[in-house]
């Protein structure tokens, strides 16, 4: 997929909807762009949407679209067209020389143009025990964790008053007993529509002007102390779960000192609202330097421009290789596999991916393999980052290994009594005894040598 001998046409960086457009772009200019999706840092594969629930002034979808089926179109679509895609972080970029240099995964790779759309990331408030309660009662991802069992009719909080902290307070009524929405300000920062659907919902209390000074809680958070912004007074909650909306930092760090940022981080255009930088062959599009619109939308739009910037400024600099197509027309996308919970039907013991209760029971009795179990939440992003990647090692194990995928929504019971507070959550079961366990998404690799310890543990033990 990537050779490190060729120089690439272009290489975009950063997988959301700027990145994806980009791609698809450049891929229909016959230049074989490579897209390096990005992995850990700054978020995850798929950006923001991967994190939210329903798009719904996304144009083309009259009912609306949930993000991580978005991005999954986005992607399918830019691949289609002949885009690359480097499933790692980009974790060095210099562009002091032409042509520029790109350290992904353990190699350098060069690259004519350079696309930069690796968008922005939630901030943390750095509360004094926040570590404590990390993924034990607070959590930057409502659309992940709101299902978990140990939310399930409790009280909740959610801190912002943006558009993200106004859908999650919402979502979460579907889940919680009660959701406290805690604002800084007097006012809203969200979108008309969403703040009056957040203040028009009788199980959402809005708390405005305080701030969380405390946590409080054993093992699971507990309580969150406020303090009004104005009066200093102070009142405390009891809530169990804590969710953080309160905005994001632009993904900058691979261009600081080489690119000029502004106070914030943000990257900085050659010209406002053009896609070129101050350095000739980089370009950037969506989040990363957008400050003011940060839409879905928007973050496209600019991910088409920066391509076709790109593909001009290639074709004048007279660097562009173009690749020729076998044929005009792609191959279609694969349409989307649904898989439904297996039954005494369907159920195989040697299928290597099923779904639901019953086929969790029968492997975990009756499988001497060792079992993997991942506990997912519709509409949750990470999950379908994970996912892919869990399928695609367990099919390279050939049969040594099978895999059970638990719906925590429609099925909590099976989420409480294993003990799982969020989703993705991962566990490797060897004769019916627990090995392993992780939460949320690891790569490729990290995931075989986990897998692989186990197999090896089971053999030394058998
Ligand atoms: P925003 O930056 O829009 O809002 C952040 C909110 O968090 C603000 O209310 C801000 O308060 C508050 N805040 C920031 N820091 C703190 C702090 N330290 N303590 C307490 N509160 C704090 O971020 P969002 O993530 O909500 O939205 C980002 C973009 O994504 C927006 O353009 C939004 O429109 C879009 N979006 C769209 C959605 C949709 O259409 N479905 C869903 C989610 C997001 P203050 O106002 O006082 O600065």
């Amino acid at each position: 997929m990537v050779s490190p001998a060729t120089t690439e046409n272009l290489v975009v960086i950063g997988s959301g909807p700027a990145g994806y457009t980009a791609a698809l772009y450049a891929a229909r200019a016959n230049l074989a762009p490579l897209l390096i999706t990005g992995f850990q840092e700054g978020g995850i594969p798929g950006g923001q949407l991967m994190t939210t629930t329903h798009v719904e002034n996304f144009p083309g979808f009259p009912q609306g679209i949930l993000g991580p089926e978005l991005m999954d179109r986005m992607k399918a679509q830019a691949v289609r067209w002949g885009a690359r895609l480097l499933e790692a972080d980009a974790e060095g970029l210099d562009l002091s020389r032409r042509p520029f240099t790109i350290q992904a995964q353990g190699q350098a790779l060069q690259a004519h143009a350079v696309i930069l759309a690796t968008g922005a990331r939630a901030n943390r408030l750095h509360l004094p025990e926040e570590e404590r309660f990390w993924s034990r009662g607070i959590s930057a991802c409502a659309v992940c964790d709101g299902a978990t069992p140990q939310f399930r009719d409790e009280p909740l909080a959610v801190i912002g008053g943006g558009d993200s902290a106004c859908e999650e307070a919402h979502a979460l009524t579907k889940y919680g007993s009660h959701v406290h929405l805690i604002v800084r300000s007097n006012r809203f920062r969200a979108s008309k529509a969403m703040a009056d659907r957040v203040a028009a919902n009788d199980h959402v209390t809005i708390h405005w002007e305080h701030e969380v000074e405390a946590l409080q809680g054993d093992d699971w958070l507990a309580a969150i102390q406020l303090r009004h912004r104005l009066d200093g007074a102070t009142k405390r909650l009891s809530v169990r779960g804590l969710f953080y909306a309160i905005g994001h930092t632009p993904n900058t760090g691979l261009v600081q000192g080489q690119l000029p940022l502004d106070e914030d981080g943000y990257l900085l255009p050659q010209q406002p609202g053009h896609p070129e930088t101050v350095v000739p062959g980089v370009f950037w599009a969506g989040d990363v330097a957008d400050r003011r619109w940060r839409q879905a939308v928007t973050a496209a739009a600019t991910g088409c421009q920066a391509a076709l910037a790109a593909e001009g400024w290639l074709t004048e600099e007279n660097l562009a290789v173009p690749v020729s197509r076998k044929t005009a027309e792609p191959e279609p996308a694969p349409p989307p596999q649904p898989v439904s919970p297996a039954t005494e039907e369907t159920y195989s013991p040697t299928a290597l991916w099923q779904q639901g209760s019953y086929a969790l029971r029968r492997l975990y009795h009756d499988s001497l393999d060792p079992l993997v179990v991942v506990y997912t939440a519709p509409g949750c992003g990470p999950c379908h980052v994970l996912k892919p990647q869990l399928k695609r090692v367990v099919a390279e194990l050939s049969g040594r290994v099978h895999a059970v995928e638990i719906n925590i929504e429609a099925e909590p019971a099976i989420a409480r009594q294993a003990g799982v507070s969020g989703t993705p959550t991962t566990q490797v079961f060897y004769r019916k005894e627990l090995r392993h366990q992780w939460r949320g998404v690891k790569q490729r690799r990290m995931i075989r040598a986990e897998l692989e310890k186990a197999l090896s543990a089971g053999n030394q033990g058998q």
